[in-house]
C-alpha cells in the first residue's frame, strides 16, 4: 500500500465556542452546553470551565458542585449543524474523502497532495475565516495516528507525526490514547502490564489475539503505527463533479471547448474512482459579473461512456449563447442516480 496522507480536524469546545461566539457575554467565562437539572449532562464545556474538571457526559449536578460559577446554556442543534455544513463544505474542497465522525470531527485522506500538513494549516484558517472558530488537525499517514495527532496541541493546534517519528511517538503513548482501543480494553491492557505503546509492542500478535480475540491483529499493528482503516465517507453520494476557474476570462468558444474537455476528463476519472451513475449532466458557467447560468440534460439511463459524456457536455455549451460575455469559471456534473430512489424513501415516511 502506497503511503497515504490523512489528517483529522476536531473542532475546539464545539457547542461551547459556538455560544461565545454567538454571545460576547459568555466569552472568557466558564460555561457548560447541556442541561441543568438533576439527569443532566454537560455536552461540552467551554476551556475555562476544563480547570475545574468539568467535562463532557459529566453529570450537571457534579459539574456545578465543581465549578459554583458554571454557566449552563440550553443546546441550539440546528446552529451547531449549520456550521457542521460550513466546516464540510470546506473540507469537501480539498477532497472527496470526507468521513465525519460527528458534527465536528473528521478524517479527510489528501494523499493526493503534496503537503498535508500545509493543506490542515489551511483548512484552519479557512474554518476560521468562516465560521470565526478554531479547530485543532492532526497529520500522518493513518487514521489512529491522525486522531491522536489533532489532540496533541488543541486548542488550535497542528501536529504531524512524520513517519520517522512514528515508531518512537507510539512507543511512549499510553495505550488508552490509542484511537481504537476504548476504554474497556485499555483497563484490560493495563491488567496485562501493558499501559504504552512499547509494553504492546513486546507481545506477540497470536498472544493478543489470544487475550483480544480478532482485534488482537488490529491491536499489534497499532504498537506499530499501522492502521489500515479506510476513510470512507458515509454520506449518500448525489452527484459528482468538476470544475475549474480561468486564469484569465475567455470568451473564446474553441478555448472554452477545450477547458470544457479537461474538466469532463475529471468528471469521468471521478465517476470511475466512485463507480458513480447518473443520468443528468449539468454544464455550469460563471461569467465576469459573477453570474451563473446551468444547462442540464437528463437521459433515460446512467451515461454508459465518456464518448457519450463528452456529446452532452458539447451540445450543453453549444445551446449557451455568450452574448459577448466573458466566463471565468466552466463546471460540469453529473447527478441523479437511477437506482437512487429517494423518492420510495419519502413514501414509507409519508406511511
Ligand atoms: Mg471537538
Amino acid at each position: 500500500m502506497p503511503q497515504r496522507k490523512i489528517i483529522h480536524i476536531d473542532m475546539d469546545a464545539f457547542f461551547a465556542a459556538v455560544e461565545q461566539r454567538d454571545n460576547p457575554a459568555l466569552r472568557g467565562r466558564p460555561i457548560a452546553v447541556g442541561h441543568d437539572g438533576p439527569r443532566g449532562v454537560v455536552a461540552t464545556a467551554s476551556y475555562e470551565a476544563r480547570p475545574y474538571g468539568v467535562h463532557s457526559a459529566l453529570s450537571s449536578t457534579v459539574a456545578r458542585r465543581l465549578c459554583p460559577d458554571l454557566i449552563f446554556i440550553p443546546a441550539r442543534f440546528e446552529v451547531y449543524k449549520a456550521v457542521s455544513q460550513q466546516i464540510r463544505a470546506i473540507f469537501r474542497e480539498y477532497t472527496d474523502l470526507v468521513e465525519p465522525l460527528s458534527l465536528d470531527e473528521a478524517f479527510l485522506d489528501v494523499s493526493h497532495v503534496r503537503s498535508a500538513t500545509l493543506v490542515a494549516r489551511e483548512i484552519k484558517a479557512r474554518i476560521l475565516a468562516e465560521t470565526h472558530l478554531t479547530a485543532s488537525a492532526g497529520v500522518s499517514v493513518n487514521k489512529m495516528l491522525a486522531k491522536i495527532a489533532s489532540d496533541y496541541r488543541k486548542p488550535d493546534g497542528l501536529f504531524t507525526i512524520a513517519p520517522a517519528e512514528i515508531e518512537s511517538f507510539v512507543a511512549t503513548l499510553p495505550v488508552e490514547r490509542f484511537f481504537g482501543i476504548g476504554a474497556v480494553t485499555a483497563e484490560r491492557m493495563h491488567r496485562l502490564g501493558i499501559r504504552t505503546g512499547a509494553d504492546l509492542r513486546q507481545w506477540e500478535e497470536s498472544a493478543l489475539v489470544h487475550q483480544f480475540g480478532k482485534a488482537g491483529h488490529a491491536y499489534y499493528g497499532y504498537a506499530r503505527g499501522i492502521d489500515n482503516r479506510a476513510v470512507t465517507p458515509n454520506r449518500v453520494r448525489k452527484s459528482l463533479g468538476a470544475e475549474t476557474t480561468f486564469a484569465e476570462d475567455i470568451d473564446d468558444r474553441l478555448r472554452l471547448q477545450q477547458e470544457l474537455d479537461g474538466v469532463r476528463e475529471e468528471v469521468w476519472a471521478r465517476l470511475q474512482r466512485h463507480e458513480f451513475r447518473g443520468k443528468t449532466v449539468v454544464l455550469k458557467l460563471k461569467y465576469d459579473n459573477f453570474r451563473q447560468i446551468t444547462r442540464s440534460k437528463t437521459l433515460l439511463s446512467a451515461i454508459e461512456d465518456e464518448m457519450q459524456l463528452a456529446r452532452i457536455a458539447e451540445e450543453l455549451l453549444a445551446g449557451v449563447n455568450l452574448r459577448g460575455r466573458k466566463v471565468r469559471l466552466i463546471g460540469l456534473t453529473v447527478g441523479n442516480t437511477p437506482e437512487a430512489c429517494t423518492d420510495c424513501i419519502q413514501l414509507r415516511f409519508d406511511f
